[in-house]
């Protein structure tokens, strides 16, 4: 496995350098472990969602999507069991007043800032969720909570989606936005944040057959990060001990990613039981069941549920993708993106400024822009140009020189390998449709 501090640092560098990630509110010194997303890092997280959406909902005819309200009232927490166990364990250091999470300790008796053993007070679950209250009034009736995970919404809505959908077990609903964590100690970035995106389905299923497709959404979910570019080697599935499951949950596996810290959480795969669908039914007063005709049976689904986070794993997928090679003795900086992730898929360039290029350049725009998100810039040395667009992890250049007046013909610069080839302008929505579809 790498571990590679570095990587680490260079990554943050290229995030603020080139307009993926920017502290936010940094005119006012920044506000506790929150980002921005800049221009090219709004386009990556758009598709890192998108990827998600067309696997789990497109390409798919059992799942359906949703988008809940993230405001909602304390009974759904209450059902839930947010509201009793959603807590970490917080521990002060009484000598240098530093807060952590117990037990994401090394040692739990040394404090990690100052060094001091034995300066901990007794640890206290703190709840992670952000309350607050709906309209003017305090009081009963108007307490609110932002949601910690998407999760919730579709348990709320199964019968919604079940009597609209005309989907019956086994189907999904599936949901991508934000959640918010009242985290102890967010760190790493993006990595752990208070507010944060997840991609989250819940998949509800004959109890019988629970266990299989638990089986089925594993593998499915580890395979999705290899075909998103992902090298097997910096992926594992590790199994939850016996000791780590909730109560409710007959399994779970985690997909972990290499990151520069060691191995962490990309997205959990949970074998849920009916636990969710009982505990709302008993707390609403509705049922929240299915009637099977065919064997004449009434039963409360089971629920396999892949919760990943979107920010995180754009986060991964950066990791992952960022190389340095030598050309011409200059080292040069290459997001390896897989083009469905990369901000831009294409990047129009004309060689240069003059006049005569122009025209052209802008047609050739016209032709691509309709179909790929696509970069077009007219300033500095075109050597320059392809660096920066190496940076953002742009698959194709296509740059328009004094032959395209002739020609008719561009040429198409790969990233990764830096080849170069004449394509004529006729065909090249052809041409970068076979490497880009
Ligand atoms: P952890 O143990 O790291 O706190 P968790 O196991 O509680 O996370 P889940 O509740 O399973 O996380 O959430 C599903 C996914 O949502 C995680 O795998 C992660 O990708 C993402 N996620 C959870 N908390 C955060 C956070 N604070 N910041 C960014 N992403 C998060």
């Amino acid at each position: 496995m790498s571990s590679d501090p570095e990587l680490f640092d260079k990554v943050v560098n290229l995030c603020k350098r080139r307009g993926f990630v920017f502290p936010s509110a940094e005119i006012y010194g920044g506000f506790r472990s929150t980002y921005d997303y800049g221009p090219v890092g709004a386009q990556m997280l758009r598709n890192v969602k998108d990827a998600w959406w067309r696997s789990m909902v497109q390409m798919r005819t059992d799942v359906v999507g949703l988008d809940a309200a993230i405001l909602s009232p304390p009974q759904v927490w209450e059902a839930s069991g947010h509201l009793q166990n959603f807590t970490d364990p917080l521990v002060d250091c009484k000598n240098c007043k530093n807060r952590f999470r117990e037990d994401k300790l090394d040692d739990p008796n040394t404090c990690p800032n100052c060094g001091e053993t034995g300066t901990f007070t007794e640890a206290k679950q703190f709840n992670l969720m952000f309350e607050t209250q709906a309209g003017p009034v305090a009081g009963s009736g108007a307490q609110a909570f932002l949601r910690p995970e998407t999760a919730q919404g579709m348990f709320t809505n199964f019968s919604n989606v079940l009597n609209t959908s005309r989907k019956k077990p086994p189907f999904g609903i599936a949901q991508v936005g934000k959640s918010f964590r009242n985290e102890i100690t967010p760190q790493n970035f993006v990595f752990r944040t208070r507010e944060f995106e997840q991609m989250e389905m819940e998949f509800f299923v004959p109890p019988a057959d629970a266990q299989e497709w638990y089986e089925y959404w594993c593998k499915e979910r580890f395979d999705w990060y290899l075909e998103h570019g992902i090298p097997e080697e910096k992926l594992r599935l590790r199994p939850h001990d016996a000791d780590e499951l909730s109560h409710y949950s007959s399994g779970t596996s985690d997909v972990e990613f290499a990151f520069p810290w060691g191995w962490d959480e990309l997205e959990g795969i949970a074998n849920r039981g009916d636990y969710d669908l009982r505990q709302h039914a008993e707390h609403s007063g509705e049922k929240l069941d299915y009637f099977d005709q065919a064997n004449n049976e009434r039963y409360t689904p089971h629920c396999i549920e892949p919760a990943a986070g979107a920010t995180r794993t754009m986060m991964a997928f950066l990791m992952a993708a960022y190389d340095e090679d030598e050309v011409n003795d200059d080292t040069r900086t290459v997001l390896r993106l897989h083009h469905r992730i990369a901000p831009f898929k294409v990047a129009v360039l004309p060689l240069s400024k003059k006049e005569d290029l122009i025209p052209t350049s802008k047609e050739v725009l016209a032709l691509v822009q309709p179909r790929y998100m696509s970069d077009y810039d007219e300033t500095q040395a075109i050597g320059r140009r392809y660096r920066r667009q190496d940076e953002l992890g742009t698959p194709l250049c296509i740059t328009i020189d004094f032959d395209t007046l002739d020609d008719r013909a561009v040429t198409v610069r790969e990233r990764d390998s830096m080849e170069q080839e004449r394509v004529p302008i006729e065909g090249l929505v052809g041409y970068l449709s076979d490497r880009l579809d």
